[in-house]
């Protein structure tokens, strides 16, 4: 039998993909469309409008326009929380139609558009999370330092303009992650949504606007990378890029900000360590959690996966059966099918590189345990790969330090709890890890000797209002609570002899 989406498209009816600029629905200059194929299918599913630089600058203009008015940027805070809190209502209610265009897009199951990361309804909490801010945002009253009556004041201001650039895998939290606080705080957005998760982002933007955003205030522009994203991150009309995918991208965005100085808040790669000890509570639990998150739903291609996982010799070889016991279980194909819980990876592109992975992993003398390789037969129009597992990797080889984005855990042996710091905090990034102890000591010793922006001690769950966000390589600045909120904002000094 051969898989096919279409059917699934027509019902969910989905338009062809177009620009926003200024609340008015459009085409690219010059007509340039992108084609997008189905990840689990190779099927054509939608033509979108490819944008140029010519579209970037109508859509930053609109934007500079509307926060220049003031309809939102000084609208009431009120106003503004209305209107946020509405829509985390209206995202609510469109749910199950949000994570069926997910399926459409990218191929996230829908039985994995229910779990937390990838749901709507996390994206409709951090609406909701960042609807409480509007109205506290706060400043200081500072007393005089050198003496009379001298007063100091702070404030916090909207940012301006703000380009969201957002990648494929997880496009309602990442949307909101990004939308939601730049809102909040009065800003004026130009969002470029990934090229193969357009139509749920296009549905979400749709969305805004009955929820009562004014028009000019969210544009969108859709297509490629090199042409619409290189033209958003060196526009000099942008005051802000807030950016989440790639570590090589991110460096370029850092290099492109430096004409104009624009703030910069990245959300990059890692390549997170979970450390097991040999007291874990559970070894087949730890085991379960740290496979599952590499090989199902996204299979891997998840920035926080803990693709590394350390393991203390005395508990590695019932590590190693539980996990196999646990990727064995896993189940592909129609994204739309309730039973299947992976997805395929998301291009071509994306799957040879996954391929060329797994073969440095053995070339470098890694232990195979299972999986490495293409899904043939009914799997073989898709970018399906098998669960792979490694053992006895050395931390400094490729498949340990790479972050591969796709369904490969690198299984690495250590011997105490020095020795899993050091391993843990061998790499270039630094975004998550995980901690499985029994030993409560050790679970904040090992936290916080770990180099890494969230730190899970025996699980691991994405929350709103927590700060989410990288060390070293992984990325700069937080989103999620108060932190991410006052990223969107500059704070002004205002001060007066009395
Ligand atoms: P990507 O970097 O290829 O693309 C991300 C976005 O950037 C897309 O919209 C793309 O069109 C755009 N882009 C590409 N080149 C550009 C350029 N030169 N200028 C401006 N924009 C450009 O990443 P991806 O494949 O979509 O996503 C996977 C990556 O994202 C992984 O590295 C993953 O770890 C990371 N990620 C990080 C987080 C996090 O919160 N830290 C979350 C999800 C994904």
């Amino acid at each position: 039998m051969t898989l096919s989406v279409l059917s699934h498209r027509d019902e969910l009816g989905v338009r062809t993909g177009q620009l926003l600029v200024d609340g008015h629905w459009g085409a690219a200059d010059g007509g340039a469309t992108w084609t997008h194929r189905h990840p689990a299918t190779g099927e054509v599913i939608g033509e979108f409008a490819r944008a140029s630089a010519t579209d970037v600058d109508a859509a930053v203009a609109a934007a500079r326009r509307s926060f220049e008015a003031g309809t939102w940027s000084r609208a009431r805070a009120g106003e503004r929380i209305a209107v946020l809190q509405r829509y985390g209502r209206l995202l609510r209610e469109h749910a199950d139609e949000l994570r069926g265009l997910q399926a459409l897009d990218n191929s996230v199951p829908l039985s994995f558009g229910s779990i937390y990361a990838t749901s709507v309804g996390a994206a409709a909490d951090v609406f909701d999370h960042h609807a409480g801010w509007v109205d506290k945002i706060g400043g200081q009253t500072l007393p005089p330092y050198q003496g009379g009556d001298h007063l100091t004041m702070t404030f916090r201001e909207p940012l301006g303009v703000v380009a969201a650039i957002l990648p494929w895998n997880a496009p309602f939290l990442l949307f909101a992650q990004k939308v939601a606080p730049a809102l909040a705080a009065g800003c004026s957005v130009v969002l470029k949504p990934s090229e193969y998760a357009t139509y749920s982002v296009l549905r979400m933007v749709e969305l805004l606007a009955e929820a009562g955003l004014p028009a000019g205030v969210l544009n969108m522009v859709t297509g490629t990378g090199e042409e619409c994203g290189e033209a958003l991150i060196t526009h000099s009309d942008v005051d802000k890029v807030s950016f989440t995918g790639s570590r090589g991208v991110g460096k370029r965005i850092v290099e492109a900000s430096a004409g104009t100085l624009k703030r910069v808040s990245l959300e990059l790669g890692g390549k997170s360590p979970a450390v097991v000890f040999d007291d874990a509570p559970d070894v087949t639990i730890a085991a379960s959690t740290v496979v599952g998150a590499v090989t199902m739903g996204l299979s891997g291609q998840a920035c926080v996966a803990n693709t590394r996982a350390l393991v203390h010799r005395d508990i590695y070889d019932e590590f190693l059966e539980a996990a196999k016991g646990m990727a064995s279980a896993i189940t592909f194909g129609d994204p739309f099918d309730p039973g299947v819980l992976a997805s395929p990876l998301i291009n071509e592109q994306q799957l040879e590189r996954v391929l060329g992975y797994i073969a440095k992993g053995k070339e470098e003398g890694a232990t195979l345990v299972m999986g490495g390789e293409r899904l043939e037969g009914e799997y073989s129009a898709g970018n399906f790969v098998s669960p792979t597992i490694f053992a006895d990797v050395d931390n400094s080889s490729t498949i340990a330090q790479e972050e591969i984005f796709g369904p490969v855990l690198s299984v690495v042996p250590f011997g105490d709890e020095e020795e899993a710091i050091r391993l843990a905090n061998d790499t270039e990034y630094g975004l998550g890890a995980g901690v499985f102890t029994s030993d409560v000591q050790r679970a904040f010793r090992v936290s916080r000797g770990v180099r890494a922006g969230t730190v899970g001690i025996n699980g691991f769950q994405l929350e709103p209002h927590a700060p989410f966000g990288g060390f070293k390589q992984s990325g700069l600045g937080r989103e999620g609570g108060q932190s991410a909120f006052e990223a969107y904002t500059e704070l002004k000094t205002v001060m007066m002899p009395l």
